[in-house]
């Protein structure tokens, strides 16, 4: 379980992070989650990534395991919301935040919402796909439960990833 420390050796990032008032703390989940986009990237997987935190813990770590589970659901923020809960040993994730690295789709911000997530925190925005501002804005929608949603934390890391994935699909040929 990764623990956030109060580090002294400053990330070069943190000159695109001043202005939009990010933690360390902050940068730290977030590097955690495109820690696992890269995983993804590995199995050949979209390279999404998140991690839930409570308490200052990564409690749940997940990344896009659609091809690997044959599952159309099994997006980086259900994998993780699925590993949290039975942490928690709850159906509710109260007090948690979770830390994405790509703007998360309609599926998902129901099932964050489901899941009472306290803070949402996402680097990259998905145009086509997006929920929270792009395609839809789901957090504007009057629910039983409002998250409160940052983006851009990190936001050109989290871009490079995915972006430089489907380019080398398409050099390959592969249709995406
Ligand atoms: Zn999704």
């Amino acid at each position: 379980m990764e623990v956030w420390k109060d580090r002294n050796d400053k990330k070069k990032d943190n000159k695109n992070i001043a202005m939009h008032n990010f933690t360390e703390q902050d940068i730290y989940f977030m590097h955690q989650a495109l820690k696992c986009a890269q995983e993804a990237q590995k199995k050949d997987e979209v390279p999404i990534g998140a991690v839930i935190v409570k308490d200052n813990k990564i409690i749940a770590k997940g990344y896009n395991k659609n091809i690997t589970l044959k599952d159309s659901t099994a997006h980086a923020e259900i994998v993780a919301i699925r590993k949290a809960c039975k942490k928690l040993n709850n159906y509710r994730l109260t007090d948690c935040s979770v830390y994405i690295t790509i703007e998360p789709c309609s599926m998902c911000m129901g099932a964050l919402i489901l899941a009472r997530i306290k803070k949402l925190y996402f680097g990259a925005k998905d145009i086509k796909a997006g929920a929270c501002g792009s395609a839809l804005d789901i957090p504007k929608l009057k629910l039983n439960h409002k998250i409160n949603v940052y983006s851009g934390l990190l936001e050109q890391d989290c871009a490079k990833i995915i972006k430089e994935f489907f380019k080398n699909k398409r050099k390959r040929g592969i249709e995406v």
